[in-house]
């Protein structure tokens, strides 16, 4: 197998994924090969089950590969265990998912406090709560909550609730933007302003991303494309769709 040295901050390099259906093996990913440089935005776009959440899970190591490596800053990762995992996991990569995943009983404010409560532990969270709910206000705030911080998430829009989803991410300070199509469940005028949040948080912080999606109106504002096919990664332009 040609081997290529990862040059980019998160790379993945050959990875192969297979699901299982019974004893038929169904491979999704066939051999990805994928550099994603620091402070880039990078879309990544496919049909539905091509494997984009697959991918985006083995990236953010909430999956293992079965055969490739995941490598970050010239470290491979995907083999990394337990605490490391866990670590990188809620420290480095900060994840988006299309329905949200806030806690429906807590207020937009305290979703993004929560994992701080679980991050920290219970003493470090006290002795530092008054700088986390600060943070947790102007996150809020930079998202454009700032009357919506005490509402429950039943009160919100589905682009208020992706905004509170992209404020509690930022909270833990990651390095990699994981969003899992962010627009995917919002009208177009709400997904769009969703995405140009995310532009604006990629060039005011410098935060690198992925964001998976099929919409070609929200690929073609991320730095660069690659579609997902037959199990494999390639460069790809929107207006080709
Ligand atoms: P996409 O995000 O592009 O829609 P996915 O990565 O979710 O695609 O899924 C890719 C393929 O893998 C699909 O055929 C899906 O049915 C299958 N798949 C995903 N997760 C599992 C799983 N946990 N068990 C079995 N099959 C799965
Ligand atoms: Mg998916």
């Amino acid at each position: 197998m040609e081997t290529m040295e990862p040059t980019g901050l998160l790379s993945a390099r050959g990875v192969v994924k297979s699901y299982w259906k019974g004893r038929n093996e169904v491979p999704v990913l066939r051999g990805v090969d994928l550099d994603l440089e620091p402070g880039e935005m990078l879309a990544i776009m496919g049909a539905s089950g091509s494997g984009k959440s697959t991918l985006l899970h083995i990236l953010g190591l909430l999956d293992s590969p079965d055969a490739g490596e995941v490598v970050l800053g010239g470290e491979r990762i995907d083999t990394y265990r337990d605490r490391r995992r866990d670590e990188l996991r809620n420290r480095t990569f900060g994840f988006i998912f299309q329905f949200y995943h806030l806690l429906p009983e807590l207020t937009a404010f305290e979703n993004v406090l929560v994992p701080q409560w679980i991050g920290c532990g219970l003493w470090s969270y006290l002795s530092q709560r008054r700088r986390l709910k600060r943070e947790a206000e102007m996150l809020l705030e930079r998202v454009g909550l700032s009357h919506r911080m005490h509402h429950l998430p039943s009160e919100l829009s589905g682009g208020e609730m992706q905004r509170t989803a992209i404020a509690r991410a930022l909270a833990a300070r990651p390095s990699v933007l994981l969003a899992d199509e962010p627009t995917g469940n919002l009208d177009a005028a709400s997904g769009q302003g969703v995405i140009e949040l995310l532009r604006d948080l990629n060039r005011e912080r410098g935060l690198t991303m992925i964001v998976v999606t099929h919409d070609p109106q929200i690929a073609q504002q991320a730095d660069r494309v690659v579609r997902l096919a037959e199990g494999r990664v390639e460069e790809w332009s929107p207006a080709l769709a």
